[in-house]
């Protein structure tokens, strides 16, 4: 049980929610009437706030802009055929969240503040919640380095935060990736086990020059021989082989361990397919297409849930798919989408009822 908390609560005078057009939301434009904050100093966290939607001021020095202590988590909220709001998985985040926080030398936040905070504050702005299939409100927790000092050591003061923003489908369209084979997302003993924000500054480039060859994203290969796959700009990366499921493991260190990565093993289990965790390299992949084995590709993460691949290019080797054909994508897709609009029972406890 989460212990009662005093939040500062600061309600809008207006909402703006019908300024937003609920039928174009690109991701992470738009949000809701209210924010949440609060400041870490002397070794501990001070009163949680919420408090209007607004911009903060913060000063030049600010460490987190000089030296990257600076995490987040994505979740999302959703509500049932009655309208009940429900977040997804959000104890797991609240985890990952600390994890984070421990890689990069920051305080861990207390589990009363994520979770009973974020509850409030979803519960405040659940009139933005969509209720439309493929929609949900996107719940955005970060923490960042608020000491004003251009000095480099760990931080003692911090800002954690949640902003909630309302969203559509994030990728409609299957994607078309490019195997990256010179730039390196993560190394072992590094931070790529991690949601920091550091690991997505260090990948604009190379997804820059894959969007210039006229691709969505980059498939990451490991940082010595470039042979072994690892993930997908903002998703975990799935290949069905035959009959069987493939997905990295996360043994090196490497890999963001999705919640939607976790999800949808489970629930390709539960649907009868044999899922591997385990180290996969491009060769596999294009001996497997050669041979007419590789059947379907997939990536998977909070914001695009699940989206199709349809075109994989390594070097001058493309490969492409009719994803109209496939099965077990769309079932997967149609499987966590249904327990998380509550069309499905939820068995395993995957939805946390606000
Ligand atoms: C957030 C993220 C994912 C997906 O994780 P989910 O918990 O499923 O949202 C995958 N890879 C990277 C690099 C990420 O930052």
């Amino acid at each position: 049980m989460i212990a009662a908390m005093d939040v500062q609560v600061t309600k809008t005078g207006k909402s703006k929610i019908g300024e937003v057009d609920f039928n174009n939301l690109p991701f992470g434009k738009y949000f809701t009437d209210h924010m949440l904050e609060v400041d870490y100093a002397d070794g501990e966290w001070k009163t949680v706030s919420i408090r209007p939607y607004q911009n903060l001021s913060l000063s030049p020095a600010l460490a987190a802009i000089h030296y990257g202590q600076a995490i987040f988590e994505g979740v999302k909220a959703y509500k049932d055929r009655e309208g009940n709001p429900f977040i997804f998985r959000p104890l797991d985040n609240f985890k990952r969240f600390n994890l984070s926080a421990e890689r990069m030398r920051m305080p861990v936040v207390p589990e009363e503040i994520f979770m009973e905070g974020m509850r409030q504050l979803v519960s405040l702005d659940k009139d933005w919640i969509p209720m439309k299939n493929d929609y949900s409100l996107y719940i955005r927790p970060f923490m960042f380095a608020t000491d004003e000092v251009i000095g480099v050591k760990p931080a003692d003061t911090y800002k954690f935060m949640i902003l909630l923003s309302p969203t559509g489908p994030y990728y409609s369209a299957p994607m078309r990736i490019y195997v990256e084979e010179h730039y390196t997302r993560a190394a072992p003993g590094g931070i790529g086990f991690v949601k920091a924000a550091g690991n997505y500054g260090s990948s604009m480039l190379a997804t820059a020059l894959a969007k210039e060859k006229g691709y969505d994203q980059v498939l990451w290969t490991d940082p010595f021989e470039h042979k072994y796959v690892q993930e997908i700009g903002t998703m975990n990366v799935f290949f069905v082989i035959g009959d069987k499921v493939i997905t990295p493991d996360l043994a090196a260190g490497m890999i963001l361990e999705g919640v939607t990565r976790d999800s949808a093993i489970e629930v390709l289990k539960e649907m009868g397919y044999t899922v591997e965790e385990r180290p996969i390299t491009i060769d596999e992949i294009i001996n497997a297409h050669k041979a007419g084995e590789l059947k379907e590709l997939f990536g998977t993460g909070t914001a695009a849930t699940v989206s199709m691949i349809e075109e994989l290019r390594y070097k001058d080797y493309t490969m492409k798919f009719d994803t109209a054909t496939w099965k077990a994508v769309p079932a997967v897709k149609k499987m966590l989408t249904d327990i998380r609009e509550g069309r499905k029972e939820d068995t395993r406890g995957w939805m946390f009822k606000i």
